[in-house]
């Protein structure tokens, strides 16, 4: 790791888990998903932009059976009318009924962003919707949605890095790392 601190806008950051245990974590939950899927006809990943962009690409180095590969994005402004409640589902241009998907997240905090597009994509018809998250923390989960495929547990501590962002900075960083004092 090249930096053990590093300075967002006003906040210090400090490393909480190295590349290399992300590395083992995104290894097992690839076996697992690898394991459950083999029998399934070219699934669909969907990762949920910004922050999933680097757990989706090593993940999918990972996954050894065919596979479609698509990014979405959850806006907070949909339409005319803006608010922090109100999520609209942007850049799914795939027809997902009949298929099988697998939602990949960064983090799964309260619940609400991955209850919200569950909600959404099941309106489309899937054959199946399952839920994979680098990271879950447990403490703060509030919704009914299973979270199939949690890569690792937190507490509910903030975390900056590998795909995570402090006011869109951190995301480019190989660690995971956690506010200082
Ligand atoms: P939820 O809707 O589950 O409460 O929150 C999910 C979203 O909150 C994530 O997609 C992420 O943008 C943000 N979030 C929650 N916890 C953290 C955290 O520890 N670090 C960062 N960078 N973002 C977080
Ligand atoms: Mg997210
Ligand atoms: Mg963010």
């Amino acid at each position: 790791m090249k930096e053990n601190v590093i300075k967002l806008h006003d906040k210090k950051f400090k490393v909480m888990i190295p590349a290399a245990k992300i590395e083992e974590a995104v290894a097992a939950v690839a076996a697992k998903i690898n394991e459950d899927y083999r029998e399934k006809r070219n699934p669909l990943f969907l990762g949920v932009l910004n922050g999933s962009f680097m757990f989706m690409s090593d993940l999918l180095k990972k996954i050894d059976f065919n596979c479609e590969i698509s990014f979405v994005k959850l806006s907070s402004y949909c339409g005319t009318s803006s608010s922090g409640d109100v999520k609209c589902l942007i850049g799914l241009g795939n027809n997902i009924e009949g298929r099988d998907v697998i939602i990949v997240e960064d983090i799964v905090d309260t619940g609400a962003s991955i209850e919200h597009m569950v909600e959404e994509l099941k309106t489309k018809k899937p054959a199946s919707i399952r839920v994979c998250t680098l990271f879950f923390k447990p403490k703060a989960y509030q919704r009914q949605i299973p979270i199939d495929y949690p890569a690792m547990h937190i507490g509910n501590e903030f975390i900056v890095g590998y795909g995570l962002d402090y006011d869109q900075l951190g995301r480019n960083y190989k660690d995971v790392y956690v506010v200082t004092e």
